[in-house]
């Protein structure tokens, strides 16, 4: 059979569901006012939160640095061979030092990081219980990795301790470990996972935690640590911190943090770490500078807050259906695809770029409108995007 026999049915298929996924051009630079496909749109659609992705302040840190003779784009190499530059370093203690954590490591994206600490941690005998609706990477990285992988319903803490329990009993005679899997920030729905209760369980069943805080860091808690101080909570010295740095940070790249043993044993055994070229260093000193402007954000973050209430007033207001989420990711439930796909369309024709989130990326029946708030965005492009959606509910 060739590609195309195989494929092409596949494809088709796709179209007919309303599941095909294309990829709009970009022609302007990340901002909230944007050309995408050729329209000039205000853009609410993007993780920018804190409007750093085209900061003047990071744009000249690179310049400065690529105009000294220390400074490369490329890194070269690994980071075990000769790849490890000092930008990358500084970069690393700086995050460390931020979230009061022993050690932080780089990755050069979110999806990696999550193969590399599952896949390096967890062994024969362990088992992962991961909450239903994490990130895809986090559930990629549970199934190559050599533990059971089990779900529990999402943010349902009884049902995730009736798995701790069992999970307890079937180790009895086996042994391993038992690793909780949640995201921080829940990327589609924009809620919170409620960590105080998982770190209870966590300290009640001897497991490990993963918090995966894409959406958390820079956004949430006084100084942008993310869902545990916006919880009032420490980490403590079995919790791994995920933090992805192409969303509030405005750059691109991740990290893990957390203990000194926790990162040495990644650099020893993490195969999407090891076998893959460090990020440019030009990056890290993005990220260095994009540090600075998130731990002093106290303004941006406050921004959103009151962007945030603003929306999900003027939402409720009109009777859209919100999922109750406190972040910048605000979803308008539809269910269908095809609605979705209808109320995305009327919001570009009127100026608005809105992405329809479809199955399989959430479940069936939820498809949805998913809205991303930045500190960016004024008080009118929020005013004018609750009246575009006003007249999607008139017209479609
Ligand atoms: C975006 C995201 C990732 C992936 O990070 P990348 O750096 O984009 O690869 C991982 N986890 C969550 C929760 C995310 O939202």
């Amino acid at each position: 059979m060739s590609i195309q026999q195989r494929f092409q049915p596949l494809l088709m298929q796709r179209k007919q569901e309303d599941l095909y996924r294309s990829r709009p051009l970009v022609t302007s630079a990340q901002s909230t006012h944007m050309q995408i496909n050729g329209l000039n749109v205000i853009n609410f659609s993007s993780n920018d939160y804190l409007g750093l992705a085209n900061h003047p302040q990071i744009k000249h840190a690179l310049i400065q640095a690529l105009q000294t003779k220390d400074t490369s784009y490329g890194s070269g190499a690994a980071h075990l061979i000769t790849g490890h530059h000092l930008p990358h370093h500084l970069a690393e203690d700086g995050l460390a030092d931020w979230l009061e954590a022993e050690r932080a490591l780089l990755f050069s994206t979110g999806y990696m990081a999550n193969l590399a600490v599952q896949q390096a941690l967890m062994q024969a005998n362990d088992i992962i219980l991961a909450d239903k609706l994490c990130h895809a990477s986090l559930i990629d990285g549970a199934q190559q990795s050599a533990a059971t992988l089990k779900r529990y319903p999402h943010n349902d803490i009884k049902a995730l301790e009736r798995r701790l329990k069992q999970s307890k009993e079937t180790q009895k005679e086996r042994g391993g470990e038992i690793l909780i899997v949640t995201d921080g920030v829940f990327s589609m729905d924009g809620d919170i996972a409620p960590l105080k209760e998982i770190q209870a369980l966590v300290h009640q069943y001897q497991a490990w935690l993963l918090v995966d805080d894409a959406h958390g860091f820079g956004v949430l808690g006084q100084q942008g640590r993310g869902c545990f101080e916006h919880l009032g909570l420490t980490p403590d010295e079995n919790t791994i911190l995920v933090g992805t740095l192409g969303k509030a940070f405005g750059c691109s790249g991740a990290f893990v943090a957390g203990s000194t043993t926790l990162i040495e044993a990644l650099i020893q055994l993490a195969r999407p770490y090891i076998y893959t070229t460090a990020m440019p260093p030009l990056n890290a000193i993005a990220i260095l500078e994009a540090l600075k402007l998130v731990q002093n954000a106290h303004a941006s973050r406050e921004t959103l807050t009151q962007h945030i209430q603003q929306f999900r007033t003027g939402a409720l207001q009109i009777g859209l259906t919100l999922i109750d989420s406190p972040t910048p990711i605000q979803a308008i439930i539809l269910k269908q695809s095809h609605t979705a796909i209808a109320w995305s369309e009327h919001l570009k024709q009127q100026g608005f770029w809105a992405t329809a989130i479809r199955p399989p990326t959430v479940p069936k029946n939820q498809a949805r409108l998913r809205i991303t708030l930045s500190a960016q965005h004024n008080t009118k492009d929020i005013t004018q995007l609750l009246n575009a959606l006003k007249n999607c509910q008139i017209d479609l």
